[in-house]
């Protein structure tokens, strides 16, 4: 008894909940490409259960930034501006966020999967008690029951799970940067801005920031090119990645390796595709020598288009390939290239 009284009281509560949020992350003003990514979906999830799509930011300045999220498909911006929020600290954008999502209820509220995104989703959904799926690679609209189906890899990759969260609202989930293909609309939305106060202080915040160090890594953003050609074990050396190096010059792209690539000291950290990785989504995606462990399909295979060189038949890349070569790609990848060299000296002529 007690529990249908619980469950029709929750059923009222949830029918309060809508729209789709993107909280939209920015740094020093600049948005993190993944907002538009998680805009272009929202607007596809929207579209399903017949709602509208919100962008939610939070910083020092930024509503400079409408014009931008109504062009990837917001129907609403809201902006919390406030010197307090001049860089990322947990407990203000976790307080501002929280008040935000209990005065405008949202149905779903998706976040980037980035380091603040992970941070700061986490704390946002424990304030709301209500459940959150990181770090997810797919999201669909169950048909039958309007609710998300929230899918990330799990148990080391080995497993798909798909995630739902019946009862409770916002359905909070982060995303990770490059799943998504951001697409702008032709005509950008006469969206609305909506903002809002905060009664946060700077002498509330116990952490202050004294220092920002810039790391020196040499970060390769891979998901920025339309071309990738990768590497995996099978390329057996490092010196082997030079041809793969060419190819990728060739086709105006860069390249990447597999994890055991990068065990070996074939390819630097900052190259690796896949579940511990980065994921892509180029328009031309090349595997030689991989051999398509579900880890590394989990951070490809949404690619346009994969061209797969592998010895082995069987090998699981060819399950998400386009085109499957059985080939040794020490020998196919010179030859490949000696033809483009050829295409590229009939096209200067
Ligand atoms: C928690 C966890 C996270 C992980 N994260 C990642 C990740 O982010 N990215 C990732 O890639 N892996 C990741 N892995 C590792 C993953 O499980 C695989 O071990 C890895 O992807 C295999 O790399 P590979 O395909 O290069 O090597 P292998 O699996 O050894 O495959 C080599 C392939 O090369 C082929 N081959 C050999 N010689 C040739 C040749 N001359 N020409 C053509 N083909 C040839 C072989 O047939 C074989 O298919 C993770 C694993 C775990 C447990």
């Amino acid at each position: 008894m007690e529990n249908k009284k619980d469950t029709s009281g929750r059923e009222t509560e949830k029918a309060q909940y809508k729209d789709v949020w993107v909280f939209v992350e920015q740094t020093d003003g600049v948005a993190q490409p993944v907002s538009f990514e998680l805009l272009t979906k929202a607007r596809e999830l929207a579209g399903k259960i017949g709602c509208e799509v919100a962008a939610v930011s939070i910083g020092k300045s930024v509503s400079h930034l409408a014009d931008e999220v109504f062009k990837y498909g917001a129907d609403k911006f809201y902006v919390i501006e406030n010197d307090v929020f001049e860089s990322y600290r947990t407990e203000p954008f976790r307080d501002a966020l929280s008040d935000l999502v209990r005065k405008y209820k949202p149905e779903i509220f998706l976040i980037g999967a980035t380091t603040q995104g992970r941070d700061l989703s986490g704390t946002v959904a424990t304030e709301l008690k209500t459940g959150l799926t990181a770090d997810t690679t797919k999201q669909e609209i169950d048909p039958e029951t309007g609710l998300l189906l929230m899918t990330r890899p799990t148990f080391g990759g080995s497993l798909m799970a798909t995630i739902i969260c019946p009862d409770h609202r916002p359905q909070m989930s982060t995303v990770r940067p490059g799943v998504f293909k951001a697409e702008p609309l032709d005509k950008p939305k006469q969206g609305k801005i909506i903002r809002e106060e905060t009664k946060i202080t700077e002498e509330q915040v116990v952490k202050k920031i004294l220092q920002k160090v810039v790391s020196s890594d040499n970060v390769v953003n891979l998901g920025f090119y339309d071309v990738i050609v990768a590497g995996g074990k099978g390329m057996g050396n490092k010196d082997n990645f030079e041809m793969l190096i060419e190819l990728a010059d060739l086709l105006g792209g860069t390249w990447a390796g597999s994890r055991k690539a990068v065990e070996l000291g074939f390819v630097p950290q900052t190259r690796q595709v896949g579940q511990t990785g980065q994921t892509v989504h180029p328009k031309l995606y090349i595997a030689c020598g991989i051999s398509g462990a579900i880890q590394h399909l989990v951070g490809m295979q949404t690619s346009d288009t994969i061209i797969s060189i592998n010895i082995d038949e069987n090998a699981p890349i060819f399950d998400v390939s386009t085109y499957c070569i059985v080939e040794d790609a020490l020998k196919f990848v010179p030859r490949l290239i000696a033809e483009l060299r050829t295409k590229t000296k009939t096209v200067k002529k």
